[in-house]
């Protein structure tokens, strides 16, 4: 059988802009010709879009996704001496900017099966100077928001949630973003609703949240010229804006594909011993922005030595390399043991620490087609069997 037929990338950003080129193109040159480049009645627009889709009140935009959590920390008073819970499985800012605002990031375990907060671990390590909790929807798979808002209530903790890898994902028909008292998301290109570079947004309910984060993202400004906070330059660009307004009406469509495409995946990889799949939890509405796979290995498992062997899943990932098939490590490690978080390096969490040796994410994108799809199911069986 003739292999390399097909090289599948892990993610192609390109499709995407060519079904939709002209009406970015008509709308990216409205704002080019409007000599408004910053702010104006786009970005108001679009905010009022975006929370109308996340169904809250209030919608903030800001410059990344990064911005939004810092600004969500701010707004809540969130800093020196204040723990916050967090996971350890995530991209680094969900923990740079807990520690950017003073305040200490306190790392728990995960759920080997969602890759998200194993909400077990959370009620012991709740402390008199814990603050608040911040859950990642991982991979755009839902923590369970019923668990963890009625733990956060029991201890009047604050919730902000991390909906970066999940714009549109919904827990019991209800969107992530609309729980906590502040959702934070990223339009970063690869996130689910991508602009064309930068981008960011704060939800909520509350409007004094709201009024306090339109002020810190604005150099602290309250009123015209007149500063009462220190604060940051945080914005949507206009272009952005008009872009993501265009982009919008057509994310529940492409997270669709991107659940047909999980769900082709999970039939063809369940029935393999060495593969571990993701499912969705019961309740949840996985928006799958990323596929990440388990491999295991039973005979590094049977002597107990899986946690020290990155081996079977990076000659695996070589081999898909040198079949055509794309594929990434998110995350590599955990970050209690990066080097800037030393001084937590003492803190043992068994379940992560194993997991980031073992995940694969594969190709996943709303234009990959059937047959790459299938180029890549092909290709990952060869290798298991040639091992
Ligand atoms: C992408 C991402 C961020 C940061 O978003 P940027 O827009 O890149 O700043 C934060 N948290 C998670 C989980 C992310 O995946």
């Amino acid at each position: 059988m003739a292999l390399n037929m097909i090289n599948v990338p892990p993610l192609d950003l390109t499709q995407q802009y060519e079904i939709i080129e002209e009406q970015v193109n008509t709308r990216v040159q409205e704002v080019l010709s409007s000599g408004r480049y910053i702010g104006g009645s786009i970005v108001d627009e679009f905010e009022q879009q975006f929370a109308k889709y996340v169904d809250v009140s209030h919608c903030v935009s800001c410059n990344s996704g990064t911005d939004a959590l810092f600004l969500a920390l701010r707004a809540l008073n969130i800093g020196f001496g204040d723990e916050v819970i967090t996971t350890p499985f995530t991209f680094f800012s969900t923990a740079e900017v807990i520690s950017a605002v003073g305040a200490t990031p306190i790392f728990i375990d995960i759920d080997p099966q969602t890759f998200n907060l194993d909400l077990k671990q959370l009620e012991p390590a709740i402390t008199k100077n814990t603050k608040a909790i911040l859950p990642v929807h991982l991979f755009g798979q839902p923590v369970d928001m019923t668990m963890l808002m009625a733990i956060a209530h029991s201890h009047n903790l604050i919730v902000i949630e991390d909906c970066a890898q999940a714009t549109g994902a919904e827990w019991h028909q209800q969107k992530v973003g609309s729980f906590g008292d502040i959702g934070c998301f990223s339009f970063f290109p690869t996130k689910n609703l991508g602009a064309f570079g930068d981008g960011g947004a704060l939800t909520t309910n509350n409007p004094a949240i709201a009024n306090q984060v339109r002020i810190l993202k604005n150099h602290g400004q309250s009123a015209k010229y007149f500063y009462e906070h220190i604060g940051i330059n945080s914005r949507l660009d206009t272009i952005q804006a008009a872009i993501l307004q265009v982009k919008l009406p057509y994310l529940d469509s492409w997270n669709q594909q991107r659940r047909a495409l999980a769900n082709h995946y999970y039939k063809f990889l369940s029935g393999i011993t060495a593969v571990v799949p993701p499912q969705e939890l019961f309740g949840g509405r996985c928006v799958w922005n990323q596929y990440t796979i388990i491999l295991k290995s039973q005979e590094l498992e049977a002597i107990g030595k899986s946690h020290f062997s990155n081996s079977l899943r990076d000659s695996i990932q070589a081999q898909l390399q040198n079949k055509g098939i794309g594929s990434a490590i998110y995350y590599p490690t955990p970050l209690h043991l990066q080097p800037v978080y030393k001084s937590l390096a003492h803190c043992q969490l068994p379940v992560v620490e194993q997991v980031c040796h073992q995940v694969l994410s594969l190709p996943m994108f709303p234009e990959l087609s059937t047959s790459q799809q299938e180029q890549v199911i092909f290709a990952l069986k060869n290798c298991l069997q040639e091992l």
